[in-house]
């Protein structure tokens, strides 16, 4: 027998107690126990925002959540500022372009953060874009972008905040009103413990403003973030949500909200450190320069087969991790350390990808050495604690 590690970047392991609640029978999701079990969900979800704002629960993956933002905030031609530092501050401009609207593109080199200096000078360059699009955690590569000081930069400026937090939520520190975040949006199979199937969206009152001066333009009716604010003056939603979801959601945030959300911030700084310790050990080379902590992205080695190496980390180890995708394919491995996961995780792959490397004949590498890397990282934030 091997018992199966998830350790992919989305989805993410789901709590026992959480999985429980989704094995109950299926209830009806008009009725008042639903809208008061709704209405408290999303209570929890902006203590984990960090928000007083709404937060729009919608039933689909991230991606459905990034495009309402960006259909119902920008008009056909008109601009978006897209700041990519990878393949998911891509879909942001592949968004813009399926609603007719002009992305402006401020590209870094992959495994780089988007300079808050790069924000400026686009808006010096492009003083009628509508919407700036950015990426908290750049999955793709690692890359933790700067999302406090491009709010500070346009919090006094028409242009409104959206950020993709999908990956960064309940992971890293993200202060959604104090650092001006207008649209920020999540999904439910990352930091949130759970399955595919929801996301969410906070907007600020600037983002509201932003929605309701667009309304005459807006071009999709599921998405239209306007319903969801009419009927979740009642607790409600406008089309049929995902309820089962909703409630496993509850379990989850009640998780989240015992830990308090700065010790989880903190708990995924402790595996994020570990880990990268342990692959700095074994002589790896980490991608991102300013690395979120909810994965670490490591380079196979030179010598190394790439996707046999993810293979063997699978079927011989139980490991699964996730490998680069398009043009990083084979190149690079994404250890996921997010939501429900401990330090414990990250020592086991850390010891999956030792022994990988070993039995393809990575010779720099002293076997233990990634472990006890990561073990020391860890016993002296424990101290310090
Ligand atoms: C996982 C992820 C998404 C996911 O989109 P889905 O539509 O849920 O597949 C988007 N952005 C980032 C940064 C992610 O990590």
């Amino acid at each position: 027998m091997l018992k199966q590690r998830l350790m992919t970047p989305g989805p993410t392991p789901v709590p026992e107690e959480t999985l429980l609640e989704l094995a109950k029978p299926v209830t009806f999701h008009r009725s008042g126990q639903f809208r008061a079990l709704l209405a408290e969900v999303l209570e929890d979800l902006k203590y984990v925002y960090c928000t007083k704002n709404l937060v729009l629960p919608l039933t689909c993956s991230g991606t459905g959540a990034m495009e309402a933002s960006v259909c119902n905030t920008a008009p056909p031609g008109s601009k978006a500022i897209c700041l990519i530092a990878g393949r998911w501050g891509e879909r942001w401009r592949n968004i813009s372009k399926a609603f007719g609207i002009t992305p402006i593109e401020i590209t870094v080199p992959y495994g780089k953060s988007v300079d808050p200096s790069q924000l400026e000078n686009a808006l010096k360059e492009h003083p009628e874009a509508e919407i700036v699009c950015s990426t908290l955690s750049e999955t793709a590569t690692g890359a933790k972008n700067d999302i406090a000081a491009y709010g500070k930069i346009l919090k006094d400026k028409s242009q409104v905040l959206i950020v993709d937090a999908i990956s960064g939520l309940g992971v890293v520190e993200c202060r959604t009103d104090d650092w001006h975040i207008d649209l920020c949006v999540t999904g439910s199979q990352k930091a949130l413990m759970l399955p595919a199937g929801l996301a969410f969206i906070s907007v600020s009152d600037k983002g509201w403003k932003k929605i309701d001066a667009n309304s005459s333009q807006q071009r999709s009716f599921y998405y239209d973030l306007k319903k969801y604010r009419d009927n979740l003056k009642n607790s409600d939603t406008p089309f049929t949500p995902a309820n089962t979801l909703v409630k496993a959601l509850k379990v989850s945030l009640k998780m989240l909200r015992a830990e308090g959300i700065e010790n989880t911030w903190a708990r995924h700084g402790r595996m994020g450190a570990a880990c990268r310790a342990g692959a700095g050990a074994m002589n790896l080379k980490l991608m991102g320069e300013n690395p979120a902590d909810g994965l670490t992205v490591i380079h196979v080695p030179e010598g190394i087969d790439g996707v046999e190496l993810l293979g063997k980390l699978e079927k011989r180890h139980g490991v699964r991790v996730a490998g680069g995708q398009d043009a990083l394919k084979g190149k690079i491995l994404r250890i996921a350390h997010m939501g429900y996961m401990d330090v414990f995780d990250v020592l086991t792959a850390l010891s999956a990808l030792e022994m990988s490397l070993l039995e393809m004949g990575y010779n720099q590498l002293e076997p233990g050495a990634g472990v006890a890397a990561a073990q020391k990282v860890l016993s002296s934030s424990i101290k310090k604690n």
